[in-house]
């Protein structure tokens, strides 16, 4: 989890399909960089080759169609000079050859319009192509009056078709420049003073009788008509293809219309446009560059490209020159869609299939990528919902991945695997192994589940705890200990097998029976009492009848969810007060936790009691019966603590005996014990063969170094060993270990006696204590306290000295309260006596002085 944030994560998705991303981007663009440049390569290529073929073409075209009158024009007027055919005042002549040259040699020549000869002498012959193939005449001599006459026909007739009187040929455009150079040249573009007023150009060719300059023959070429020419070699490639002057006017042009202007204030009526002023986008953007960037008068060719409305046009202006006064040139305009026709778009629908194909593939890409991530994210779910405890997550290997099915079936496999391993681990912890019982843990889950079900009813809880079990199992052995706990198991559930009722062996030796529908306290008690009759035949391990006692610990309450742990304490508190108090069951009250706590505090504060000498010993004297002298004083410990007063040994020494703190004190006391009593004797205060009496837990007893350390105070404390009895509980010598009464002899070795207290309240049978190395037996105070003159023949008290009367021992009889009591035991012969009848315990400062 930790790693997870601590550095930049991306998921597979990303990771996988961001290079695949970024390679396909890169590839498109390369394709669409290398087409573009290609395509441009292309368009640089094709421009220039189609610009220069229609350029030559149109060049060519151009030759044709002007050399051709020139040189017509030429053979025409060395056959004039030749045979001298123009005479003044005499044109039939050259009349006749020019009909002739126009209608039968020059047919060919339909660009030339009219031939025509001017003489100095002002007259005038010249023949004009008709539209209906015929041509007509038009002359001016002597024959005409000297006015210009246009006849319909190609005679003189009277059909006559205008008549422009003044007219002089010298004064035309055809005719002045050559007058002038006396050289063939072409003519300026001029209108026709005709009807028709036709943007024409002459060539002009002076003729000479030998030196004399005699007139001037021209041939009138149609510009207009050269548009058709331009039109036809534009009808396959769509572009424009125009002459201009120098001046940039129009002298031709691939378009439909006129050159001739319609009247604008750079264009009167009648002239010839700017190419600017052309209705053709092509034409008029092209000579607006033209113009712009200065390319007239321009030597050589030039190649240019512009833009306008998103559409690119590739142009080209190259001269048309010649020695005898053209300066033309001619401009191509063709965009680039006519250029190159749809290859744009088609290679656009390349591109944008490409991306299409891209974008399709990218889809399927991340398709496939989900198809992976999705189980592998559907797993880390599952696994994650696995780690808070939820088992049921099958993820469903459905996917078409190899792997990824592997993976999520190896999952399941490990889940099932891990299931199992954890419900066998919560087996573990839930039921106990040796009886199939619920376990402690068991108890308190299965409670919730069982008080959930129910609703307005008490619970109950007894623990029952088996007396002695320990003993029982080591006389046993482990083996059968465990087979009779089985047995107890089965009758608890042959007896309580009802769904609320829940059985669990909560300790070693304890069991829980937990019922979640109770009316009344009378039904817990009464299972408790059922609970004793399951216990009331022996079990047979290992053919031995064995009889177990119990004691049980009741808690009757409402039970809130969680208190289940709560209960059992307070059960368990239960059952020790029913041990401690012999009882076969005790009811849980609220008291008993705050006695136990109590316990609980007091154990807590031994440990500093020690240290700050709140520990003292009293002292209780021991009477010689008979003489009713003090000859020795039995030291009990006294505990004044500041907070609670003087606490009993009865509240602490169980205690002690418990955490072995017993040991520190029983040495204070018995040194301090030993100490008082040489003090005392030294003083003169006790005799010295006096008895100090100092009571002795088993814990010190069975220490390794006990005997060292009696040897020890001994030693410090300089007290005689005949001076000092230790007593032990007889109770507690019940198993008569060898080593115990080994350390007893021990004691007695040194010169100390032993006195075996509270005598027959103890397990063991009288028919032992012969057993035990001891000098004093004192009987306990409670076979003493109902003695009376009529029971005192058949008591215990009675026994015990006819039992012991053999041995060389001495007896001591235990709290003597009554005067009456003392007689008797006197009679009884015992030895020695201690009560309150003589004193109780006292701190030395109070000892009786008599
Ligand atoms: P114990 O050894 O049997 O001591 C005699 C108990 O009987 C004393 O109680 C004493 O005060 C009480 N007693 C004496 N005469 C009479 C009488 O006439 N009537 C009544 N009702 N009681 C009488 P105490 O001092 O409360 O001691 C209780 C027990 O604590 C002792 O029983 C002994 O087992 C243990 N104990 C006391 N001091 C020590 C000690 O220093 N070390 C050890 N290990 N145990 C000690
Ligand atoms: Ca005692
Ligand atoms: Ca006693």
């Amino acid at each position: 989890m930790k790693n997870l944030t601590t550095k930049k994560q991306f998921s597979l998705r990303t990771a996988v399909m961001l290079p695949f991303i970024t390679v396909l981007l890169l590839t498109l663009s390369v394709v669409f960089y290398t087409q573009n440049k290609s395509y441009e390569k292309l368009v640089d290529d094709v421009s220039q080759k189609i610009l220069t073929s229609y350029t030559q073409n149109t060049h060519a075209d151009l030759n044709i169609f002007l050399k051709a009158p020139y040189v017509a024009v030429q053979n025409m007027v060395d056959q004039i000079q030749r045979y001298q055919m123009y005479q003044p005042n005499n044109t039939k002549n050259i009349q006749h050859y020019l009909r002739h040259s126009l209608l039968e040699v020059y047919t060919d020549l339909q660009q030339v319009d009219v031939l025509s000869f001017g003489g100095e002498q002002k007259e005038y012959i010249g023949f004009r192509r008709e539209s209906n193939k015929g041509i007509s005449l038009m002359l001016q001599d002597k024959r005409t009056g000297n006015d210009l006459v246009i006849y319909r026909g190609n005679q003189i007739s009277e059909d006559i078709r205008s008549i422009i009187p003044n007219y002089d040929p010298r004064q035309r455009p055809w005719y002045s420049p050559v007058a002038n150079t006396l050289d063939p040249a072409w003519s300026q573009i001029y209108t026709n003073v005709d009807e028709r007023k036709e943007i024409t150009i002459s060539t002009m060719h002076p003729v000479f009788y030998g030196n004399d300059f005699i007139g001037v023959f021209a041939a009138d070429v149609k510009l207009d008509s050269f548009n058709a020419f331009l039109y036809q070699e534009t009808e396959h490639t769509k572009g424009s293809i125009y002459l201009i002057d120098n001046k940039q006017r129009l002298i031709a042009h691939s378009n439909p219309g006129s050159v001739i202007s319609l009247g604008s204030p750079r264009s009167p009526n009648g002239t010839r446009q700017l190419a600017i002023e052309s209705p053709d986008i092509a034409i008029q953007k092209s000579a607006e560059y033209i113009q712009e960037k200065k390319l007239v008068n321009n030597q050589a060719a030039t190649v240019f490209c512009f833009s306008y409305k998103g559409e690119r046009y590739f142009s080209q202006i190259t001269p048309y020159r010649d020695n005898h006064g053209l300066d033309w040139y001619i401009v191509i305009s063709i965009t680039e869609s006519d250029l190159l026709g749809h290859l744009q778009q088609e290679q656009r629908k390349g591109l944008l299939f490409g991306i299409l194909l891209a974008f399709t593939g990218l889809l399927i890409g991340i398709y496939t990528i989900t198809q992976v991530t999705k189980p592998i994210f559907t797993t880390a779910n599952a696994a994650r919902n696995i780690a808070s405890g939820n088992w049921n997550n099958n993820v469903e290997a459905k996917g078409s991945i190899y792997e990824t099915t592997m993976l999520m079936n190896a999952f399941n496999d490990m889940t099932h695997k891990l299931q199992s391993s954890f419900e066998a681990m919560r087996q573990q912890i839930i039921f106990d192994p040796l009886t199939q019982v619920l376990s402690r843990q068991g108890l308190i889950e299965h409670s919730r589940t069982m008080l959930s079900k129910q609703k307005e009813c008490e619970q109950g809880l007894l623990l029952i705890g088996i007396d002695n079990f320990r003993d029982i199992n080591d006389s046993l052995g482990i083996l059968e200990g465990d087979q009779l706990l089985q047995r107890i198991t089965e009758r608890l559930q042959a007896s309580f097998h009802t769904s609320n009722i829940a059985i669990a062996r909560v300790g070693g030796d304890e069991f829980g029976l937990f019922f979640s529908n109770l009316d009344n306290i009378e039904q817990l008690q009464q299972h408790a009492l059922d609970v004793h009759a399951c216990f009331m035949t022996p079990f047979h391990i290992s053919a031995n009848p064995t009889l177990v006692s119990i004691s049980i610990g009741l808690v009757y309450d409402d039970l809130s969810c969680d208190a289940m742990t709560l209960w059992l304490r307070n059960a368990s508190i239960a059952l020790s007060q029913a041990k401690k108090n012999n009882l076969d069951t005790s009811l849980y009250t609220p008291e008993m936790a705050v006695a136990s706590q109590h316990k609980a505090n007091i154990t807590a504060e031994l440990a500093s009691a020690i240290e700050n000498n709140e520990m003292l010993p009293f002292y209780q004297p021991i009477i010689d019966i008979k003489t009713g002298e003090i000859i020795g004083a039995e030291a009990l410990i006294r505990w004044i603590n500041p907070r609670r007063g003087l606490v009993s040994p009865l509240d602490f020494i169980p205690l002690a005996e418990d955490n072995g703190m017993i040991i520190p004190i029983g040495t204070q006391i018995l040194t301090q014990a030993c100490l008082d009593t040489v003090d005392r004797i030294n003083k003169g205060l006790w005799p010295k063969d006096f008895h100090m009496h100092v009571n002795l837990s088993v814990c010190q007893l069975t220490q390794d170094n006990f005997l060292d350390e009696l040897e020890n105070i001994l030693q410090k404390t300089e007290i005689p060993a005949q001076n000092l009895t230790l007593e032990i509980t007889e109770s507690r010598l019940v198993n008569h270990d060898k080593s115990t009464t080994n350390t007893m002899q021990k004691i007695r070795d040194l010169g100390i006696q032993i006195a075996i207290d509270d005598f027959g309240t103890g397990y063991s049978s009288l028919a032992y204590i012969h057993k035990l190395p001891f000098d004093v037996l004192k009987v306990d105070r409670a076979f003493i306290k109902d003695l009376t003159a009529e029971n005192v023949e058949s008591s215990i008290a009675a026994a015990v000295y006819n039992m012991t009367k053999g041995f060389n021992i001495t007896l001591v009889a235990e709290g003597i309260e009554t005067q009456e009591q003392a007689e008797l035991l006197a009679k009884l012969n015992y030895n020695h006596a201690q009560g309150f009848l003589y004193s109780r315990p006292l701190p030395l400062t109070e000892w009786p002085t008599e």
